[in-house]
């Protein structure tokens, strides 16, 4: 048994051997930068690339060094760089971050990530910002916030744009009804009001998603937030088709003779 042991032992400090010699050729071709730290002393770096692509314009770059690099000492070494977007019409300054690698015997800065980081707008069809301009704002501000990572109040968000998509639709396509619409509870309102089968089936569904994204327990564990988007979009498809159709048979109401 003992010896078994050992030859595990010498196979496995073989492997990492191999392992690290590719590991440290890799890191010679790396970047090597000139980095200060806190206390002003200059401190070589390696780091494993630049970032690709700006944060700001989110146009792919050759992002631009600004010959400032600082090194944030401790346990977890961090690092940030300066750097500037090359594109005229953006021209940035931006910083890259990293983080120490965290495998055996290296001694390189891993990229994490850009800041600041500007999410970009959604974009909305003509028809779909007339007939909700309050849904094209919410699901905006609902896919800023989930470019930030905040999932927790992006749910939320996108529910209250399936809201104002539903009541704004309807309120447009029976003026008559407008009060019941407007104070009705959505899912209601959905069954009792939307006609088209598609709008239906698929904005019912969509609030019973935003529906757990506010409410304390979940009903449809197995669902997330892609699926809640995914439902809103269909939702959005379905209004725009039907629009679509309504504009067509305006313009040509009857065959020509
Ligand atoms: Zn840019």
């Amino acid at each position: 048994m003992a010896v078994v042991h050992r030859n595990f032992l010498q196979w496995a400090t073989q492997l990492t051997t191999a392992r690290s010699k590719s590991v440290l050729e890799g890191e010679e071709k790396m970047l090597h930068l000139d980095a200060q730290t806190h206390e002003g002393k200059a401190s070589a770096v390696k780091l494993d690339k630049l970032p690709d692509h700006c944060p700001l314009c989110h146009y792919g770059i050759e992002a631009q060094l600004q010959n400032k690099a600082h090194v944030i000492e401790g346990y977890r070494g961090r690092l940030e760089v300066v750097l500037r977007c090359p594109r005229e019409g953006c021209q940035s300054f931006f910083v890259a971050r990293y983080k120490m690698s965290t495998y055996p015997g290296t001694s390189y800065f891993v990229f994490v990530g850009a800041a600041p980081f500007e999410p970009l707008d959604a974009e909305f069809s003509e028809s779909m910002r007339k007939i909700s301009p309050n849904f094209c704002e919410i699901a905006n501000q609902a896919q800023k916030a989930e470019y930030q990572e905040w999932k927790l109040v992006a749910g939320p968000g996108y529910r209250k744009a399936l809201e104002f998509l539903v009541r704004d639709y309807l309120c447009r396509a029976r003026p008559a009804d407008d009060g019941k619409i407007k104070n009705m509870q959505l899912g209601g309102c959905i069954a009792s009001f939307v006609d088209n089968d598609k709008v239906r089936e698929m904005a019912k569904r969509a609030a019973w998603l935003g529906n757990d994204e506010t409410h304390y327990t979940r009903k449809w564990e197995d669902k997330d937030l892609e699926d809640l988007k995914k439902l809103i979009q269909l939702t959005v498809h379905w209004i725009e088709m039907e629009e679509m159709t309504k504009s067509v048979i305006e313009e040509m109401p009857e065959g020509k003779k």
